[in-house]
């Protein structure tokens, strides 16, 4: 359990971090929250010279509102997602699955720009960042461009940062006028990783029929995804059993599921439809 040698590097900048990454290439990485990365490190599945830790850069943990949404700093932890009132407020998806993450050390470490840079195909915060459309800033030796969630997560563990580059900030759309949301999961009894997780949010009419719905699951394929039949299935109707059924029957179409002495790809795919019912079943109208 314990990691061979590496030099530690602390810059004071995104820039000097982005030099530090190319100029050590392979043999370095970033260190957020380090609770992903030292546990790899700690086992010997991961062997690195330098690590670059980013946690005294200023700026990089704020959360802020603009006119059209919320920007997330990628070094604000999850302790901080749970806990701020703005994102209660006018986001709170992200608050919901935060709170569900491990436990109070996990959440007081672990960052949103490690989650989503490590990738985990059981995340709890990236099926909300996809749920939410929400758009990744991003820094290299180019300077500095834009990624929409959809795009950001390309396979297990693999995302569409290059290795010299630093995921800054993420901008989270306000959550619209007369929408509700809900993030359920089953949580794996150890890690609390999702064995599945839902993450809704539905735009509602004036009359209480869905007007948008938007649904992506987490934990049961090798990247969350946006289950989008489910979603054109409740459009225009209202939360009803059978209209609830019928969109929780449709999650799973066309996915792979992945499989494990933990949960077998059945009993994934029967967690997913069941706690998806549940998820839109609590945002139904009372
Ligand atoms: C016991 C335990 C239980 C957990 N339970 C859950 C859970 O229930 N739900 C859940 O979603 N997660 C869970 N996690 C994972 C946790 O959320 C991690 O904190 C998170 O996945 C990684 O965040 P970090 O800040 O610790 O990143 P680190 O471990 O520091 O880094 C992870 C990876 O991301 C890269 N990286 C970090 N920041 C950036 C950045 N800004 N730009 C580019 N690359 C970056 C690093 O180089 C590294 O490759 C658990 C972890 C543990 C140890």
């Amino acid at each position: 359990m314990i990691p061979s040698r590496f030099a530690y590097h602390a810059p004071r900048t995104v820039e000097d971090a982005i030099a530090l990454l190319q100029s050590h290439g392979d043999e370095a990485k970033l260190l957020a929250g380090g609770h992903s990365l030292l546990p790899l490190m700690k086992l010997r599945l991961t062997r690195l010279a330098h690590l670059i830790d980013i946690g005294r850069i200023e700026g990089l943990a704020s959360i802020r509102q603009s006119e059209s949404s919320i920007h997330i700093g990628a070094m604000t932890t999850h302790s901080e997602l749970a806990e701020s009132e703005l994102l209660a407020q006018r986001q709170p998806l992200l608050p919901r699955a935060a709170i569900q993450i491990g436990d109070v050390q996990v959440r007081n470490s672990g960052t949103l720009g490690g989650s989503l840079a490590h990738a985990d195909p059981a995340a709890d915060l990236v099926p909300v960042l996809l749920a939410l459309e929400c758009e990744l800033r991003i820094c290299g030796p180019a300077g500095e461009r834009s990624l929409a969630a959809g795009d950001f997560f390309t396979s297990m563990f693999t995302t569409a940062l290059a290795p010299d580059e630093i995921l800054l900030e993420v901008r989270v759309p306000l959550a619209p006028a007369n929408s509700r949301c809900s993030y359920e999961k089953v949580p794996h009894r150890a890690s609390h990783l999702a064995v599945v997780g839902v993450a809704v949010q539905i735009e509602f009419t004036a009359d209480g029929r869905c007007d948008q719905a938007r649904l992506a699951l987490t934990g049961l394929a090798p990247v969350p995804y946006r289950a989008l039949a489910a979603e054109a299935s409740l459009r225009g109707k209202t939360l009803s059993a059978e209209t609830i059924e019928a969109a929780a029957q449709q999650v799973t179409d066309g996915v792979e599921p992945l499989s494990d002495l933990y949960a077998p790809a059945d009993y994934r795919l029967h967690l997913a439809r069941v706690t998806t019912a549940r998820a839109l079943a609590s945002l139904a109208p009372l």
